[in-house]
C-alpha cells in the first residue's frame, strides 16, 4: 500500500473505533508523526489533505517544516518529543503546540520564549503514567499541582495531557489514568495512542492519537 492508502486506512479505523465507543469521529484527531521521514515521503499525505503533524526533535523539524509550511500555510505542527530549555526559542518559533511540558524548568523557558516571540503556543502536560525512570513526564501524583502552576503562575495555555504507556504493558489502564487526571484538572484534551494502540486509546477517550509507522512505514 502507498503512504496515502495507509493514511486513509488509519483514518477509517479511527472513525470505526470512535463510533464503536459511541463517540464522534470528528472529535478524534490524527497527529501524523513524521520523525525520520523526509519531505518527499510526507508531501503526498499533505496533498491528500492532511494538515496535522508531529515531530519529536526540534532540529530535525527545522530542516523539514519551514519549506512545507510556506507551501501549505494551514499546517499545524506538534512537538511530541523531549525539549531542552536551550531549544525553547527554536521550538516556539516553529511549532504550534508543545505536547511535552513536564517540568518547571521547561515550563518557565517556554513562557519566556513565548513572551519574547510574542507568540502563544498551546501546550500539553506529559504524564509518566508508568513511572518509568528512563521516560519523560511528570508523575501522576504531581500532575494536578503542575497543571495549576503552569496555568495560574505562568499563564501558559494548557489544553490537555499526553502520555506514552510502558511498551510492555496493557495500555488501557494508562489511558484510563490519563483520562481521570485530565478530568480532575478540568482539561478536555487527551493525546494518547500510537500505531500499536490508537484504537484502544480512542476507546478510553483520546482526542488525538499520534501515529507514525502505521502510516509512513517502519523507521
Ligand atoms: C514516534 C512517536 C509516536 C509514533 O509512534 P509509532 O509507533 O510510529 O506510531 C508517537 N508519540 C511519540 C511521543 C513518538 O515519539
Amino acid at each position: 500500500m502507498s503512504v496515502v492508502e495507509q493514511y486513509r486506512e488509519i483514518r477509517a479505523k479511527m472513525d470505526k473505533a470512535a463510533r464503536s465507543a459511541k463517540r464522534k469521529p470528528e472529535d478524534v484527531h490524527l497527529v501524523a508523526v513524521t520523525k525520520t521521514f523526509d519531505v518527499d515521503h510526507i508531501r503526498p499525505v499533505i496533498e491528500a489533505g492532511h494538515r496535522l503533524f508531529g515531530e519529536n526533535r526540534v532540529q530535525e523539524a527545522q530542516q523539514k517544516w519551514p519549506a512545507l509550511r510556506s507551501e501549505f500555510n494551514d499546517i499545524e505542527l506538534h512537538l511530541i518529543g523531549p525539549l531542552q530549555s536551550n531549544k525553547a526559542e527554536d521550538a516556539v518559533a516553529l511549532f504550534d503546540v508543545i505536547e511535552t511540558v513536564d517540568r518547571e524548568k521547561i515550563a518557565r523557558a517556554l513562557k519566556a520564549a513565548m513572551e519574547k516571540a510574542d507568540r502563544t503556543l498551546r501546550c500539553y502536560i506529559q504524564v509518566n503514567t508508568g513511572l518509568e525512570p528512563q521516560k519523560a513526564g511528570i508523575a501522576p501524583n504531581d500532575t494536578l499541582a503542575f497543571v495549576d502552576f503552569c496555568r495560574n503562575e505562568l499563564g501558559l495555555v494548557i489544553e490537555g495531557l499526553m502520555c506514552i504507556p510502558p511498551a510492555d504493558e496493557n495500555p488501557g489502564p494508562h489511558f484510563a489514568l490519563l483520562a481521570k487526571l485530565a478530568k480532575e484538572a478540568g482539561l478536555t484534551k487527551l493525546s494518547m495512542g500510537m500505531s500499536g494502540d490508537y484504537e484502544t486509546a480512542i476507546e478510553f477517550g483520546a482526542t488525538s492519537v499520534r501515529v507514525g509507522s502505521a502510516i509512513f512505514g517502519s523507521r
